[in-house]
């Protein structure tokens, strides 16, 4: 038999090491305040205590945007330049390039098994998506199946936080699902249970009013925003429609500007001051956009820099992505060896 012994499993060393951290992002376009606001902030905290991975996920971004792969290709660059801007560290935090990692394709095949079709179209996340996308019936194989893909992202690095925003909470949920299924098959604790880390803004709703900032919706402020696309962005803001005079008493609920303050603004006596007058009338619409632009303006100035320095030299960030994959490789393709050998499969 070429079943290894099912105590061989529990990896002693593994648990001492640091917690391991995988999140990442579709490379469908420049990454942008939810990404901030939702994932990246808790990033930059877990880089300093964790084993943290973050994939560039190209692979999960082609499963709706095959028709258009020279843009997911682009934006690998433009992503891995966003990281490195906002202060992802390389030696803390290993960026890797999903498409090149092939044991990723062959857990999901695997796991892939464990699924019903049933099961992945009820995921709210999937409903969600194809019904914002406009597929109906229409659906991609692959789009349908990313929530197995996406526990083989997880799974691989056998991370146990996620840290990402309230819409992919029922990924990991069926990530767990999946983590249950084989431990319970190998009789073995094979695979780790992943925990979501959220952060204060579960989800940051788009400028133009919609439930959530989306690369996807075009309803986003880019991290790498010029200073006239933030202005032009925040004058574009949804508001309160029926606010149509100053001395209109206005709605706070449902209205993005006041919506980034409670994001943005570090003083929220201020806030909380400027919704009361808001709401009784005589404030208007553009003095709370002035002060968000402001606030807005600050946040991005020092990201948009160190940004600059990095498109200076793509072949810098090109080789830190190279190495965070190879170290990437090493570790997904033990996992998968783990799975198959601990499934018993045929071993050569
Ligand atoms: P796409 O429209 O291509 O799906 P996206 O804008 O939804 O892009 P993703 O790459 O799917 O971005 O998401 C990456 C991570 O950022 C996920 O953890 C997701 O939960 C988080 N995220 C994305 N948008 C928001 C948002 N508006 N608020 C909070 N978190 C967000
Ligand atoms: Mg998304």
């Amino acid at each position: 038999m070429n079943r290894p012994e099912p105590a061989a499993f529990h990896t002693v060393a593994e648990s001492e090491q640091k917690p391991v951290v995988l999140t990442g992002d579709r490379t469908t376009g420049p990454l942008h305040l939810g990404h901030y606001l939702g994932s990246l902030k808790n990033r930059l905290m877990l880089q300093e205590s964790h084993d943290q991975f973050v994939m560039l996920a190209d692979a999960q971004a082609l499963t709706d945007n095959m028709n258009d792969p020279a843009r997911v290709r682009e934006n690998v660059l433009a992503v891995a330049m966003d990281y490195l801007a906002i202060g992802l560290d390389p030696e803390k935090t290993t960026i890797c390039l999903q498409s090149a990692l092939p044991a990723l394709s062959e857990l999901s095949m695997l796991y892939l098994n464990l699924v019903t079709v049933a099961r992945l179209e009820r995921n709210p996340t999937i409903k969600e998506e194809i019904r914002l996308r406009g597929f109906e019936r229409d659906i991609p194989a692959g789009f349908l199946c990313y929530p197995a893909a996406q526990a083989a992202d997880i799974t691989a690095f056998r991370a146990t936080v996620v840290p990402v925003g309230e819409d992919q909470l029922p990924m990991i949920e069926q990530t767990n699902e999946i983590v249950r299924r084989i431990n319970r098959q190998t009789g073995v604790t094979l695979l780790p249970e992943a925990a979501p880390m959220l952060s204060r803004i579960r989800r940051l709703p788009g400028i133009d009013g919609r439930a959530k900032m989306s690369k996807s919706l075009g309803n986003a402020i880019a991290l790498s925003a010029s200073p006239q696309d933030i202005s032009h962005a925040v004058k574009m803001m949804f508001t309160d429609p029926d606010h149509l005079r100053v001395s209109d008493p206005g709605k706070v609920e449902g209205n993005v500007v006041f919506t980034y303050l409670d994001a943005f603004d570090p003083d929220q006596e201020a806030v909380a001051a400027l919704k009361s007058h808001y709401r009784r009338g005589g404030l208007g619409d553009g003095t709370v956009k002035a002060r968000l632009e402001a606030l807005l303006q600050a946040e991005l100035a020092p990201i948009r820099e160190r940004r600059a320095a990095f498109e200076t030299d793509p072949e810098k960030v090109r080789a830190i992505v190279a190495a965070g994959t190879r170290r990437a490789q090493k570790i997904t393709q033990e996992t998968l060896d783990m799975v198959k050998s601990a499934l018993g499969l045929f071993c050569l």
